[in-house]
């Protein structure tokens, strides 16, 4: 039988790491086994639908480059893929369930509900239907729908026996059927229960797998039964534990931002946080920490997911942000990059960005920042000549009482770099250097001045190449600005 897994989300919320996770395990289980990956938008929870989430779900997916081969806008044969255009499907089954006797109305008013959990409640028993309505006649309940009472439809469960299956993560889990309420399949605005809509979808788009959140597990003997009520044979699951904070807690703000498309926004690499996502709760081998898209496709397997609860720990996240930006072709963060200082360089540099002036820069800085969005910061006097430094920026700590002798220095580093006649680093090292020692300056606190007035900032990328990239003419128009800051 293919392989064909679904990432299911619920559009009433922006996604976050975890469930980009159980989409990344879905996908890569699919192309592990050459199956298809199918996005199902799970909607049926009209007030808490959220079209934000929606864009936010395509926009993680797309990030991470997780590809889906049905779905929304790549379409199939199994569509629609979005539960609010199938009620039909579902209305069709919870009409079959009724007839069938595993189902029946139930007219209980909100008010009466409230009250039998209440009570319940009192008592300290779990919340559950009295099943106050499982025997009506079939006159009584013809009354209450002539009276107009609104109904949803509830599963009848069988007072007796156990309802099991096998999890491929967790093993054989089997629970009480006595304990599992009369729960609703379908409300009384006529959408489906999540239960109702996961069995329906999941059989008819022929889902082999349910990778899913073990949140999800004390649901499944619900959904068992529905399946054996409609003579369908379950999927296999695979229940992924949580994703916890460093410290063992629930994950949440504190831990860091909860939505992938956050991490995009901090400058994390897709790459990054695929590999980082794809070895929590996963391993290779227990020692393996990078490891490539390709390979993850190649050994992926269900059988080395872990039971415990896995950590998600912001550190190592940026630590294989750092090791990405140094490792990735550099074509590759050209690319990145200049998407990038697109958006964060300030409006004073002009637009497109030049590529030659990014491709340059990429080995100059890769090493120099952990996450994208420090870079605009460090490159900005690359793409524009507006400086804001002041003459205290200038000095420093070094020149701070001499700013005459700074004045020298500038005024003879412009007239060694006129001289240059080919500007490239080695030579203008060199020339810098000798300058220095002529000076009787300390060669750092020679290139600190040169390296405020250059790029605008004390930190740089490395002075000498900065000098080439930025070229000869600009330089000595630097250095002489220098000059007006500290004359004036
Ligand atoms: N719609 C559910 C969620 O957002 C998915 C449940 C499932 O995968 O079966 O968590």
């Amino acid at each position: 039988m293919p392989v064909r897994v679904r990432f299911a989300p619920s559009p009433t919320g922006i996604p976050h790491v975890g469930s980009v996770r159980t989409a990344l395990f879905n996908w890569l289980y699919a192309r592990h086994t050459d199956g298809v990956f199918i996005l199902r938008i799970e909607d049926t929870d009209r007030s808490r639908y959220d079209p934000r989430a929606l864009e936010a779900i395509f926009g993680s997916l797309r990030w991470l480059g997780l590809d889906w081969d049905e779905g929304p806008e790549a379409g199939g044969d199994y569509g629609p893929y979005v539960q609010s255009e199938r009620l039909e499907h579902y209305e069709r089954y919870a009409r079959q369930l009724i007839e069938q006797g595993n189902a029946y109305e139930c007219f209980c008013s909100t008010e009466r509900l409230a009250e039998i959990r209440a009570e319940r409640q009192r008592r300290k028993q779990p919340p559950r239907y009295d099943r106050h309505c499982r025997d009506l006649t079939a006159a009584e309940r013809e009354e209450r729908r002539a009276a107009g009472d609104e109904a949803v439809v509830r599963f009848r469960t069988p007072d007796e026996g156990t309802t099991s299956f096998d999890d491929i993560v967790r093993g054989h889990v089997e629970f009480e059927t006595a304990t599992i309420d009369d729960f609703v399949v379908r409300k009384s605005d006529g959408f489906p229960t999540a239960h109702l809509a996961h069995v329906v979808d999941d059989h008819l788009m022929e889902i082999s797998h349910v990778l899913r959140g073990d949140e999800w597990v004390s649901s499944t003997p619900r959904q068992i039964l529905l399946y054996q009520a409609l003579g369908w044979e379950p999927p296999q699951f695979a229940h992924m534990s949580v994703i916890l904070g460093p410290d063992k807690a629930k994950l949440s703000k504190r831990h860091g931002a909860l939505s992938a498309l956050e991490y995009r926004d901090q400058g994390y690499l897709p790459e990054a946080m695929l590999n980082f996502l794809g070895l929590i709760g996963w391993s290779l081998d227990d020692k393996t920490v990078l490891i490539s898209r390709e390979q993850f496709i190649e050994h992926f397997s269900l059988e080395r997911m872990g039971k415990n609860p896995a950590a998600f720990d912001l550190e190592r996240l940026t630590w294989m942000n750092g090791a990405y930006l140094r490792e990735l072709p550099e074509e590759r963060l050209t690319e990145l990059f200049a998407e990038r200082l697109e958006s964060d360089l300030p409006d004073a540099a002009p637009r497109p960005i030049d590529r030659e002036t990014v491709r340059r820069l990429v080995p100059l800085v890769r090493e120099r920042i952990k996450r994208l969005d420090e870079l605009a910061e460090l490159v900005t006097s690359f793409f524009s000549d507006e400086m804001s430094y002041t003459a205290d920026d200038l000095l420093g700590k070094q020149f701070k009482e001499d700013s005459s002798g700074a004045a020298a220095a500038f005024r003879a580093a412009a007239q060694r770099a006129e001289a240059l006649s080919a500007w490239e680093h080695p030579a203008i090292e060199e020339a810098m250097r000798g300058l220095a020692d002529e000076l009787e300056l300390k060669a750092g606190a020679l290139f600190m001045l040169l390296r405020v007035a250059v790029t605008g900032r004390a930190i740089s990328p490395p002075l000498f190449e900065s000098m080439e990239l930025l070229g000869k003419e600009r330089c000595l128009k630097r250095l002489q600005a220098a000059l007006t800051v500290l004359t004036k």
